[in-house]
């Protein structure tokens, strides 16, 4: 395995081409604005040397029989599926930021069950490519950025009837020796922080759609390979040199559009190439497993909230109201029915024919559906006990002041004997949780990512089984005997 020094060296390496704010960056690595995404993924490989995480953070490779980073794991059980879970609630604790290494990591389970059952199907040599590309990952410690969600253009029509064919990643030349593919995906999580890509279609597709049912892996700073860094809420305050305004000093997540400009994938990297009657089902699984992760990512952020909200009503001298408390009572209750869906859905997991462990995916949906909505009550909750001080305090530079610093200090103390830069800082850090960089993985990215609510919804109904329960019905109530 890496050492988190290691990682960050590896990325310097890289050549990735990445614009932000209209500039081509010369070194992502060590810009402010993207640095401290990289140092929640660098946490994934600190961690896993760290003797007191070993169990959840490192797994036996079932290829090599060496251990290997968990995030780097095929699922061999439900214990695996479980630990998973329980690792990411670490991480998240670890951060409070989104540490992007999962999206691989639910990629290649994904990518490894359904190339089993093609080949099986159909004759094809996907898997044993994949197991290939997967020994090369566990043995180099690689984070691999699983990609699926297209642009979209038009939402009314499928892949190949848009105006423009690009808003879809598609094959654009077949050749013998590979295929070219041009187009881009959006929201990419840690893209500019992963070694390779595993690209995967975004919806189920129909034989009109052949081109764009393809997926493979690349380097991410493959020749042809281009990014567009997205925007955050106060991002630019990582500008300003200072460590109080940013609300998380060290650490932050990101998303970037990824652009393919006609880039040459040889053969022994596809996973698939126009069997669009698989692309459903790869699109399932891979949203299924991160539907789960969010069950642990999301609980560990809302840890490190509801402490920082806990800590504000100390600070606020608070923290004995009743109604206070039972805020940050509702607020656990909230937090701990995610983390729960996310272990059940685990627990009740089930091996798939290639021996990889698949969750159950009615549970990982009801995850995933309550992650749209309880984070969004959790922040409300946070900012009901924070108070108004969290969006209009003055700046870390005034209180820095030589001469308003003292008045900063004086009017914005709170309880005798908690200095108000402490007050300060937790105020931000809330702000940065639930307004700030950190919100996009904490709100919207409960909202959106691992699919919008309306895609585990069709999901909880085709998995829901009113037959089986209108039958139960039936029994009790003695209809149809
Ligand atoms: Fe991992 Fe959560 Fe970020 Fe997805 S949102 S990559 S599950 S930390
Ligand atoms: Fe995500």
């Amino acid at each position: 395995m890496m050492t988190p020094e290691q990682y960050e060296e590896s990325l310097r390496q890289m050549n990735f081409k990445v614009y932000l704010q209209g500039e081509l960056i010369d070194n992502p690595v060590d810009h402010p604005i993207i640095r401290p995404s990289m140092n929640s993924v660098k946490m994934t490989y600190k961690l896993a040397h760290d003797p007191q995480y070993a169990d959840l953070m490192t797994a036996t490779s079932h290829l090599s029989g060496e251990t290997v980073n968990r995030f780097c794991h095929l699922h061999q059980s439900t214990e695996d599926l479980v630990k998973k879970v329980k690792m990411q609630r670490l991480l998240g604790q670890k951060t409070a930021a989104c540490f992007q290494r999962c999206v691989g990591m639910d990629a290649i389970n994904a990518v490894d069950s359904v190339t089993f059952e093609m080949d099986d199907k159909l004759g094809t040599e996907y898997h044993q490519r994949f197991i290939k590309f997967l020994t090369r990952m566990q043995e180099e410690d690689w984070t691999v950025d699983g990609a699926m969600t297209d642009p979209k253009g038009d939402r009314g029509l499928s892949p190949s009837r848009q105006a423009d064919p690009d808003l879809f990643l598609h094959v654009v030349e077949k050749r013998q020796d590979g295929i070219i593919v041009r187009g881009a995906k959006a929201h990419q999580t840690g893209a500019i922080n992963s070694h390779w890509i595993l690209i995967m279609p975004t919806i189920a597709m129909s034989k009109e759609d052949a081109d764009y049912a393809v997926s493979f892996v690349c380097p991410a700073d493959e020749a042809g390979i281009f990014y567009i860094y997205g925007r955050q809420s106060c991002d630019t305050r990582k500008l300003e040199g200072g460590d109080i305004d940013v609300g998380n000093r060290q650490f932050g997540g990101h998303e970037a559009l990824m652009v393919f400009d006609n880039v040459f994938i040889p053969w022994e990297n596809v996973f698939m190439c126009g069997e669009t009657e698989f692309s459903g089902s790869l699109v399932e699984r891979f949203a299924g497993y991160h539907r789960q992760s969010y069950g642990g990512c999301k609980v560990g952020v809302g840890d490190v909230l509801i402490g920082a909200t806990a800590l504000a009503a100390d600070y606020n001298g608070a923290a004995k109201a009743s109604h206070i408390k039972d805020k940050l009572i509702e607020m656990t209750h909230l937090n701990e029915t995610l983390y729960s869906c996310g272990l059940a859905c685990s627990a009740e997991g089930h091996k798939t024919a290639s021996g990889t462990y698949l969750i159950d995916l009615l549970l990982a949906n009801v995850c995933k559906q309550n992650v749209t909505r309880f984070p969004y009550e959790i922040a409300r909750l946070a900012e009901d006990i924070a108070g108004g001080l969290m969006v209009t305090m003055p700046s870390e530079k005034d209180l820095r002041h030589p001469v308003i610093g003292k008045v900063v200090e004086k009017y914005f103390q709170g309880v005798s004997g908690v200095p108000t830069e402490a007050r300060m800082r937790i105020l931000r850090l809330i702000e940065n949780i639930t307004l700030g960089t950190a919100a996009v993985g904490y709100r919207t990215e409960s909202m959106h990512g691992a699919g919008s609510p309306q895609a585990q919804r069709i999901m909880i109904a085709r998995q829901g089984n009113l037959e089986q329960k209108k039958n139960l019905a039936k029994a009790i109530a003695g209809i149809g005997e």
